[in-house]
């Protein structure tokens, strides 16, 4: 079975700020060299959404990934 969770990150609403790689607690989350977030690790991502809820902007969707249901 593949990543239970898939991190989807709107690029251009990401402003950089970094709070969401700080409070991961799976060190999922890294900025890139343009100050972008980017899901380095998504395969360790537990699901807890606290990137989802701290982002300022929006800018990160955490979802479920059913095997056995599709959407
Ligand atoms: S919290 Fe949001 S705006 Fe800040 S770096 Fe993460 S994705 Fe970008
Ligand atoms: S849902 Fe939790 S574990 Fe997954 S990337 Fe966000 S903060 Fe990290």
């Amino acid at each position: 079975m593949a990543k239970p969770y898939t991190i989807e990150i709107e690029e251009k609403w990401c402003k950089g700020c970094g709070l969401c790689a700080a409070i991961c607690p799976k060190k999922v989350l890294e900025l890139n060299d343009q100050a972008k977030c980017v899901a380095v690790h998504q395969d360790d991502c537990i699901g807890c959404r606290q990137c989802e809820n701290i982002c300022p902007d929006f800018a990160i969707t955490v979802k479920e990934r059913e095997p056995h249901v599709s959407d």
